[in-house]
Parts: structure tokens; sequence; C-alpha cells
């Protein structure tokens, strides 16, 4: 039931007569309204409407305000959204999150902007406002140069659990530019300690924030540079030696007895292999050990989509198992099969260079990595292109998931097709340790190239290097 609105203010009669045209009647004035929202139209307009509306009823219901606010919100019109918080403030005694949600929003970008934090505290008593409301209240504050009223809502919400956005963390930042102020220094060093606890990468118009702040701080000649970390772990700008990437012998054996327990043995849901074949599995590795690599070998055979499955993993081998290294290749029964993607005579070759355990051919081989990487030791590293991001939920404390992440940016052969007939790209796990960094003199930010706010397996390879002149 697509509408189109007027264009000008309409007569009682005239939108009678809409109505009366239009197939479902009942809801015409809620069809109208989104459709206006939708092209946003003027709002006198959508006056017109609810004056029709209220004269013809004596009232006009909560959804239909709701929509006109929604719409005056679009538009900023101020003085209308103000108009409406009275009226909704008399007629209604709560309003429900969609309603507080558009006046937080629309108040905050005006001069008015304080009633925005009377309603978030109204909010407050029933419920936990949204991301949204405290974005729109604490950059009215960042706005109107108020920090500490802005760092006073950003504490707020994260005792209440409540993830601030990338966004919310980069508007600190651009409103504190220029400032000098020693606590006010002290809670944006905070935000950076949060992107490392959190193993948050900023994406590049974040860290480009970052960057004009330190550099504007009075007096304060920090000075900030991009730069590529070398595979050392050295800064190439300050000479600085970034973090290791190990894990200490204690948090390694937390580590692997955490996941050993909670990722292999904890949930059916999550193997789905037989108990025999994943003990037949581990009697293998058992006999075996240790690796120092363990490929997925289903994972790696798909990287160039024009070759034959068996060769992409015939250049994988022959790459990574060189002079000593003990690879091992978890594969797939059907891998035996001479089929036209996997050529018998390649699949000896290769077994000749390395280890192979073929699990049945549908079982989920995300365990058997863990685990005969794991049992190998801190020096093995594993290989496979997109890796464990429902696993990670399976460890229970943040403290496990944190060393889990850590391990895995430092053992985690990462690989990328190439384009036309060179070979695999494989990028090597890191030596040292991908996330926000300080000395106190100064700061290393891993950051992306774009924007993504959910956590990827992909650490960054790019880094702002700010430091004390
Ligand atoms: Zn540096």
């Amino acid at each position: 039931s697509r509408i189109q609105p007027p264009e000008k203010p309409l007569k009682s009669e005239e939108w009678n007569r809409l109505r009366e045209n239009f197939q479902s009647p009942e809801v015409f004035e809620e069809v109208m309204l989104n459709s206006m929202i939708k092209s946003n139209s003027p709002i006198d307009v959508a006056k017109s409407l609810l004056t029709q509306v209220a004269q013809s009823n004596g009232d006009i219901a909560y959804n239909l305000l709701v929509k006109y606010l929604a719409l005056c919100v679009q538009q900023g019109q101020t003085a209308e959204i103000q108009e409406m918080y009275d009226i909704m403030k008399i007629r209604f005694k709560t309003l429900e999150s969609g309603a507080y949600s558009l006046l937080i929003k629309g108040l905050s970008n005006s001069d008015q902007w304080k009633m925005a934090l009377s309603l978030l505290e109204e909010v407050k008593k029933i419920m936990i406002p949204s991301r949204t409301n405290y974005e729109s209240c604490i950059k009215a504050a960042g706005r109107h140069q108020e920090m500490s009223l802005a760092f006073e809502l950003y504490h707020d919400m994260l005792s209440k659990d409540l993830m601030p956005t990338l966004d919310i963390l980069k508007a600190l930042f651009d409103f504190s530019r220029g400032m000098k102020d020693a606590e006010l220094q002290k809670e944006l060093f905070g935000i950076l300690l949060h992107l490392r606890e959190n193993q948050i990468y900023p994406h590049k118009t974040f860290m480009r924030s970052i960057k004009l702040w330190f550099e504007s701080i009075p007096g304060g000649n920090w000075r900030g540079h991009l730069t590529n970390i070398k595979d050392s772990g050295q800064c190439p700008v300050c000479s600085h030696q970034l973090e290791d990437s190990d894990l200490t012998e204690e948090e390694y054996n937390n580590l692997r007895e955490r996941i050993i327990k909670d990722v292999i043995h904890g949930t059916d849901t999550f193997r789905k292999t037989s108990p025999q074949e994943f003990e037949a599995f581990q009697t293998f590795v058992e006999n075996r050990l240790p690796f120092d690599i363990v490929i997925d070998g289903l994972n790696v055979s798909h990287i160039k989509l024009k070759k034959m499955q068996c060769e992409n993993l015939f250049d994988a081998v022959n790459y990574l198992a060189k002079g000593k290294t003990r690879v091992l290749v978890l594969g797939r029964k059907h891998m035996l099969s001479n089929s036209s993607n996997w050529r018998r005579e390649i699949m000896k070759e290769m077994q000749s260079k390395a280890d192979f355990f073929f699990a049945e051919n549908i079982s989920e081989d995300d365990a058997f990595l863990l685990y005969a990487t794991l049992q190998s030791g801190k020096h093995c590293k594993f290989v496979t292109r997109d890796f464990l991001r429902d696993h990670k939920a399976c460890l229970t404390d943040s403290l496990t998931r944190h060393l889990f992440r850590k391990w895995q940016r430092g053992h985690q052969i990462v690989f990328s097709p190439s384009e036309g007939g060179k070979p695999i790209k494989f990028l090597p796990a890191f030596r040292y340790d991908c996330v926000v960094q300080t000395t106190g003199d100064t700061w290393h930010i891993p950051y992306k190239d774009i924007f993504e706010e959910k956590y990827s397996y992909q650490v960054p390879r790019k880094w702002l290097c700010i430091q004390r002149k």
C-alpha cells in the first residue's frame, strides 16, 4: 500500500477524501505519516494531517504523535520537538523507549540540550538507556565543551555494561582537542587503555582523531607518525621494541587446560565429531607430538578457485614443510577418493612431506586444530583462514578470552590468495603483540583502514606511533 504524501498542507475535507479512497482507511494516518518520514515531507503537511485527526477524534493517538516527532527530529525542528515534549509530558506520564530516544536525539542537538540530560535521567528510572541515548548526550556535552560531564556520562554507560560505540570514543577525542587539563588527559588515556583491554582496533578516522588530540595538547610536545612495524617488532619511527606476543608458561598452561575443558570437551553441539573419532585423533596426535605447524587442509585447499584443491594444499605444504619443520595436515576422508579435485599421486607426494589425519567428511575440524596445536606446545603455529569466532564464546571468563586472542594473534599464520600465477602469500604469525600499548612517553596504536565494528581475527598491520619529544 504505497501512498504519496501531498506537497502542501491539506484541508480537512481533502484529507477525508484521500482517506476514503485509501484501501484500508483505519490505518490511513499511520501509513501516510510513515510515507512522509520516508520522503521527508515538510512538517506543516504532517501538522495539517494531525490537526484534521484532532478535529475529528478530539485526540491524537500516541503512535501518531511519535511518528510526527520522528519527522521533526529528522529535520532538526527544535521548536516543534520542544512543543511535542511539552504535549507528551502532559498527556502521558511516561513514554516508551522509542519516544524517549527521539526526544533525546532531537533535544541534544538544540540549545535546550540539557533537557536531553534530564530525559536521560527519566529513562534511567524505568529502563537501561540505549547506547544511542548516551551517544546523543555525550556528544551534546562535548559540543558545549563540558568535558567532565561528557566523561561522567561515559563512565555511567560503562557501569551499565554498555559498550560505547567507536563513534562516541572518537567524539571524546575530537571535543577535547586543544585543552590543557590533566584530569581530561587521564580520561583519554583511559579510553586508549579501554581499547587495549578489549582488543579494539580504531579505524582510520578515529586514529586521526587520536593523533590530532595528542598533537593539540598545549605544551605536550607529542608527535604522531603513521608506520608499519617491522617483523622483528621494532617501530621504524622511534625504534621502540613492541611487547612480544609470548604467553608465560603459566598463562599458556592455563589457556590450554581451559580450551581443552571448555571447548573440546565442553559442548556436544560444538564438536560435530563422534567421541570415537576424536579418541582416534587424540591417539594419533599423542604418538607423533610435537608438531610445529598444524594446517586446516580443507580451508587451505580453497585459496585459489582456479586451481585444483589438492594443488593449493600441495603449495601450502611445500611452502611450510621446509627443513625440519613438522607439519600436520587435518584432512577429510573424501580427499583420498582420487577425484578431479583430489588427485591420488599429488596426495601421495604430500603425505611424504607431512603427517595427515583424515577425519570423517562431516567433522568439525576446529576442535582437531586446536587440540593438535595446543598439545604440541607454545612454539606451534596453525594455518587457517577464518577461525574460532564461535569458540571464543565458549570461553567463559574474560581473562581466558583475552589470553586466547593473544595466543591466536601470536600463533595464527594467515594466508591470502595472490594475483595471477604468483604463489600463495603467507603472513607470518606476529612476534610482537598487536594491541594498543604505552611506555608513558610513547604510544603505539594499531589501526584498521576500514570501519569494522565487529572484532575480526585479522589484526591490522598499520600503526600510529606517538612519542613525546
Ligand atoms: Zn614508534
